[in-house]
């Protein structure tokens, strides 16, 4: 049986952090706010594999009151849900994410996240999709307040 999950998260925008979208680091003036790396693209993926297989939230798998996680590579929760996926004896066809984000430039990166997403899942990259949209300038996100991602997972298993 196929089934599919959707993630969505969003982070702050502030200075003196770094920006890290899919484990890659955009080296951008400013950085997403968080309690571990912030990285929203990893964080929307998580979701999605979690909530196709009818899971809680990476909140409640990796709580931000857990000094655990504290600065943690988002990579590391990426692995956990690809762990429980093969749990239950289930397979990750594919994950989607759209990242949202008025600045800076996406595209010059998304090579390297679908790398590392595809790393840290353990598929090839070709079942990874990273695309990135600005808000075209409407709301928190247009006025750079913040960075979004969603995404989608569907896994296989078993009946
Ligand atoms: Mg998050």
């Amino acid at each position: 049986m196929i089934h599919m999950g959707i993630g969505y998260d969003v982070h702050r925008l502030v200075e003196g952090r770094k920006l890290v979208l899919g484990g890659v680091d955009l080296h951008h003036t400013k950085g997403l706010d968080g309690h571990s790396d912030a990285d929203v693209v990893m964080h929307a993926i998580c979701d999605a594999l979690l909530g196709a297989l009818g899971e809680s939230d990476i909140g409640h798998y990796f709580p931000n009151t857990d000094s655990r996680w504290r600065n943690v590579a988002s990579k590391v929760f990426l692995q956990e849900a690809a762990r429980l996926v093969a749990l239950r004896g289930g397979r990750i066809v594919n994950v989607d994410c759209t990242v949202i984000a008025q600045t800076p430039k996406i595209a010059p990166f998304i090579h390297a996240m679908k790398g590392n997403i595809s790393t840290a899942l353990e598929i090839h990259p070709a079942r990874v999709g990273v695309k990135a949209t600005t808000n075209e300038g409407l709301g928190f996100l247009g006025r750079e307040e913040g960075i979004a991602a969603m995404a989608v997972a569907g896994l296989e298993l078993p009946t």
